[in-house]
């Protein structure tokens, strides 16, 4: 296809990315024919580039429905770093920047526009959409829409209403990570999908051994697998995936201590700090690193030759996606998970925390705006700095249920939580031009800094001006912390007023405060949401415990996805061949029965003669064999032993 020579080219240019990945192309070329497409892809799999790609290549913009404002920024800053023209839209913006935004949208030059799906449904958002046109309509996410999903958000309808605004001409793309069948059947229903297209990545990875251990001794069994990897797979790193942040730093010291290269990981390490210990692994300077879940998102490294989980992740999604960072480069890998019985326990209880009880929930609404010091009928679009630590402190609620709480109503599209919210520093001078001039400052170097501010930024004397401390200490060529002193030093002179970053939770209201009898909880919506945790929690469980069935063909099969065949390296498959290879040796072990009776003084053994002859693991099948030499009459068994007949 000429076209996607054309997306090669893109792809090089603004991505710096030789070659689509296996999965993409196909999507790509679903995609750029026109075709409503459902791409079904695992995480950090890439999904963003097979609608990026094509869309650049249209007229027009591309609109993306995306549920988390986090995440919605996190693209868009990664887009406009690449030098294209992306928007967003959504609720921590107010009235007036969705306006300006949604007529950048329709007449600038831009490529992408990203919108949370509150905002779908305003008036001012429907009639701006008609007078776009519009490349594509994707859904990220797009499991959101079934209410058959865990992530059910009822908001995700509402993208029905927009397809029929702009037209059904409109090919829709929809990604996921997550779809069973009902679910894919669900989603292309509810998009209208002018005919049924899914197209999924390959999720047969057959270089990698999945291996499940039940064990008690989880360190002992993890140390094993550490030094014995390079030996049987060769050079390459290992990942050590933990739930805990603490034991992370546990298990890489018990690691070192027994002499393995190895670090930890998480997101509670400073920032220079995570990339500083990311790149030694990267380069092969440390061999393992023991991380949470934070570890690995859009890291692409070749050689990782085993994942070990010392933790039961919480569904085969995040199970696949984490075990899957092994083997890129094609070669023998291991995927390892280390569990027991109390894991399965905890995962169990994992879904009762998950889903804390629906007046509780009701009660923590409420709180949550008590807290804020929001009146009934207020907050709407509006962002607050939220410490959930303090706030469940002066409510005498556990942190952990307020949190749960918290989250299940940010499905419900009542708010958002994020983790962390980047806001940029401001500053204007509270003085005047001409009364600064009179000001003496105390001595130069404050002259001087000031008058680098107003060199560097306009509008200073007028309104809050955004800037950046870095950027400032790279142009006055100083350090950070003594820009932000002196900014500090002008501040308190009512010189000017300054709001330094904060990097702090933000609760983002979608939705005004509802009055006890006015906010609707859908019982239905919250069992079945339960219901599917329930289901994704018990079908984690049964991965790792049963052993009839190949690993690999348990997760293609719950990712309703067609099997070719049994993968022949995981620890079920293995266990099935020993057992066949065995049928063989029947021969032998009824060889191995007759000599011992030959052998014996009065050509007569004992029954427990023969039993000992075997080793601990065989001496069921001894008995077998030797039970079905009798009936065949090849022995025969008297009281003074056994002799041949
Ligand atoms: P997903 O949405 O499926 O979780 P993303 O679209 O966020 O995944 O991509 C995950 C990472 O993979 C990103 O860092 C992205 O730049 C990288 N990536 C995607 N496609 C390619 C490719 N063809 N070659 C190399 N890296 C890629
Ligand atoms: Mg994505």
């Amino acid at each position: 296809m000429e076209v996607m020579e054309k997306y090669k080219e893109i792809l090089r240019q603004y991505w710096g990315y030789e070659s689509f990945r296996n999965a993409q192309e196909k999507v790509i070329e679903s995609v750029a024919q026109k075709k409503d497409t459902l791409a079904l892809m695992p995480t950090g799999g890439g999904k963003s580039i097979c609608f990026q790609v094509p869309a650049m290549a249209e007229e027009g913009i591309c609109l993306v429905v995306s549920p988390l404002i986090a995440l919605m920024k996190d693209q868009v800053e990664t887009l406009r770093a690449k030098g294209i023209g992306a928007l967003a839209v959504h609720s921590a913006m107010d009235h007036r920047s969705i306006g300006i935004t949604l007529d950048n949208a329709i007449y600038g030059n831009y490529k992408f526009l990203y919108v949370s799906p509150e905002r779908l449904s305003t008036s001012l958002f429907k009639s701006k959409v008609a007078q776009m046109k519009i490349s594509y309509l994707v859904v990220d996410e797009a499991h959101c829409i079934s209410q058959w999903g865990y992530d059910f958000r009822p908001a995700y309808l509402q993208i029905r209403e927009v397809r029929e605004i702009i037209g059904k001409k409109v090919p829709v793309v929809a990604l996921t990570a997550t779809a069973t069948k009902e679910v894919a059947d669900d989603i292309m229903d509810k998009l209208e999908f002018s005919s049924p297209n899914v197209i999924a990545t390959d999720f047969s990875r057959k270089n990698i051994a999945y291996i499940a251990r039940e064990c008690e001794d989880k360190l002992g069994t993890l140390l094993a697998v550490c030094t014995s990897y390079k030996e049987k797979l060769g050079e390459g790193s290992g990942i050590v995936y933990c739930r805990e942040r603490k034991r992370c730093s546990e298990i890489a010291s018990f690691l070192k201590a027994s002499g393995i290269s190895a670090d930890f990981y998480h997101a509670g390490l400073g920032k220079e700090e995570r990339s500083r210990r990311q790149e030694e692994w990267k380069k092969g300077k440390t061999d393992i690193i023991v991380s949470t879940n934070a570890f690995g998102m859009g890291i692409d490294k070749a050689d990782v030759r085993m994942v070990v989980h010392v933790d039961m992740p919480d569904s085969i999604e995040a199970y696949f996606q984490e075990a899957g960072r092994a083997g890129r480069d094609g070669r023998p890998s291991w995927a390892v998970l280390l569990w027991n019985s109390t894991d399965a326990k905890k995962l169990r209880q994992l879904v009762s925390v998950n889903y804390p009880p629906i007046e509780y929930m009701a009660q923590v609404y409420q709180y949550v705006f008590n807290y804020l010091k929001i009146a009934y009928g207020d907050g709407l679009f509006s962002t607050r700095k939220f410490n959930l630590a303090e706030f469940a402190r002066e409510y005498r609620l556990n942190a952990v249920s307020a949190y749960y709480a918290i989250k299940y109503l940010e499905q419900e599209e009542y708010w958002e939580l994020t983790d962390e919210i980047d806001n940029p520093s401001r500053i204007m001078f509270t003085v005047g031009r001409d009364e600064l001039y009179s000001i003496q400052l105390e001595n130069s170097v404050m002259d001087e800094f000031v008058k680098s501010l107003m060199r560097t930024y306009t509008g200073l004397f007028s309104q809050m001006v955004r800037i950046d401390e870095e950027y400032i200490a790279r142009i006055t060529m100083d350090t950070v912390e003594n820009v932000k002193a002196k900014l500090q030093t002008l501040s308190k002179r009512k010189i000017i007023k300054y709001i330094p970053q904060i990097r702090t939770p933000m609760m983002i209201f979608k939705c005004e405060r509802l009055k006890e009898n006015n906010l609707y909880i859908s019982p239905k919506r919250y069992e079945q949401r339960k219901e599917q945790m329930k289901k994704r929690v018990e079908a984690m469980i049964g991965y790792a415990s049963q052993k009839d069935k190949c690993r690999s063909r348990y997760m293609i099969e719950y990712f309703s996805q067609p099997v070719e065949s049994d993968c022949g390296v995981c620890d079920v498959c293995l266990a099935n061949k020993n057992k066949s290879s065995n049928q063989l040796t029947d021969r032998q072990i009824e060889e191995n029965i007759k000599n011992l009776i030959k052998q014996s003084r009065n050509g007569r053994a004992s029954f427990f003669d023969i039993k000992k002859l075997a080793s601990p693991q065989y001496q069921d099948r001894y008995v077998e064999v030797l039970r079905d030499m009798a009936d065949r009459g090849v022995v025969a068994v008297g009281d003074d032993g056994i002799r041949i007949s």
